[in-house]
């Protein structure tokens, strides 16, 4: 009895605790919408982040894994270790149209609330700033370079236009294409041009037809970034940045060389020559955790909130948390802050971000994520449980 009233009691006071935080959450918030930092280039955000972690009694790593913007808050020693992960980053011209002011509040409070919790059952809580969300997979790099080998079980949050506690997040890679060709006049002598742009072109056409036939939810999208100097010279060079993405990683390796036979075909029709880069960073689905995410929903219904566990008509693009997935179990659990017809990375979305009932969703959402660590950290059978859904393929 004396262990149940201990996690009521826990949650309650873990609730109060970012009440009192809410003042200093918002203004994090807001300061990190009105200053938007594009990936990698976060240094505001995340020292304002750092500070706030380390005034709270969070021991600090900056720049870890070579990011000059990322870093690393502890608070206790032992295990599980539970990370919470912080986005800051914003979108080129839109700001923070997908809302990641948000997100960092968010972790940062759950962090901080979370902190009796852990001087109560012990473990730690970890609150990672995780760079270069959008384009440049800073988690994936991060992974790579050991960011989560002592972590057991990842948790974030997203604002979105749902309240779901599951995310669904594609497979996916780029690829960065040119076509070489020759240039002369274009009326005077065109039968002596090579036309890089047409290559470019066909190359979009196949594609198009091949998307009637592939598989439901993989995406293929792009634009061209040259496409000639002008309308009486015969383009002579062109290029294209491309995005592949599919719902497995075994579809993605089907459909990336579906899309590079469509580019090879376009080369062969128009004379022009080849070339194409995939990029280094390669997005994996997200795996999500039913345990922590059955978790998390519970937390957030007890706030009013109607969080479902997953929405099928639904799919997101692709995050670097997928990455993360694949090494701890993890949730990403989408949060409504805007209606449904104003999506991420819309400009409808960035005023979102910063709107009254955005602030008071965080708050919430950032009550279920430090309730979700209370529940963890009380029950080392859930843990335990985690992991065995994690182990099972
Ligand atoms: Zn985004
Ligand atoms: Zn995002």
């Amino acid at each position: 009895m004396g262990h149940s009233l201990d996690l009521a009691e826990l949650k309650a006071l873990v609730k109060s605790d970012i009440d009192t935080q809410h003042r200093q959450l918002r203004e994090l918030s807001l300061k990190i919408h009105s200053n938007p930092e594009l990936g990698f280039q976060e240094t505001k955000a995340s020292s304002w982040l750092a500070q706030y972690l380390e005034k709270n009694g969070f021991s600090l790593e900056r720049g870890i894994c070579k990011l000059a913007t990322a870093f690393r808050a502890s608070y206790g020693q032992g295990k599980p270790a539970i990370a919470i992960l912080a986005e800051y980053d914003a979108l080129p011209k839109l700001g923070h149209a997908c809302g990641h002011n948000l997100i960092a509040a968010s972790a940062v409070g759950a962090g901080v609330a979370a902190k009796p919790a852990i001087d109560r059952f012990g473990g730690s809580i970890l609150v990672i700033g995780t760079p270069g969300e959008e384009l440049y997979g800073g988690k994936a790099i991060m992974a790579d370079r050991g960011a989560f080998d002592d972590v057991d079980i990842a948790m974030m949050v997203h604002p979105g236009i749902h309240d779901v506690a599951t995310t669904q997040a594609l497979a996916c890679q780029t690829l960065e294409v040119e076509f070489f060709g020759q240039a002369a006049h274009a009326a005077a002598r065109p039968e002596v041009g090579i036309n890089a742009l047409e290559a470019m072109l066909q190359a979009f056409a196949a594609i198009n037809s091949l998307r009637q036939h592939i598989k439901d939810k993989a995406r293929i999208h792009g634009i061209i970034t040259d496409g000639g100097e002008a309308a009486n010279i015969v383009p002579a060079h062109s290029a294209g940045s491309f995005i592949v993405r599919a719902q497995d990683d075994a579809y993605l390796d089907e459909l990336k060389q579906k899309v590079i036979n469509c580019f090879i075909g376009a080369a062969t029709a128009s004379g022009a020559r080849l070339e194409y880069k995939w990029g280094d960073i390669r997005y994996t689905p997200m795996r999500n955790n039913l345990t922590l995410a059955r978790l998390f929903s519970q937390n957030m219904q007890s706030l009013g909130h109607k969080s479902r566990l997953s929405d099928p008509t639904r799919a997101f693009g692709s995050t670097d948390m997928g990455n993360v997935s694949q090494l701890v179990p993890s949730i990403h659990p989408m949060v409504a802050i805007a209606a449904a017809g104003e999506g991420v990375h819309t400009p409808q979305f960035a005023l979102a971000a910063a709107s009254e009932a955005a602030n008071r969703s965080l708050l919430d959402a950032t009550k279920a994520l430090a309730m979700t660590v209370v529940d963890l950290v009380a029950n080392p059978e859930i843990v335990i449980k985690v992991k065995e859904e994690f182990q099972k393929k």
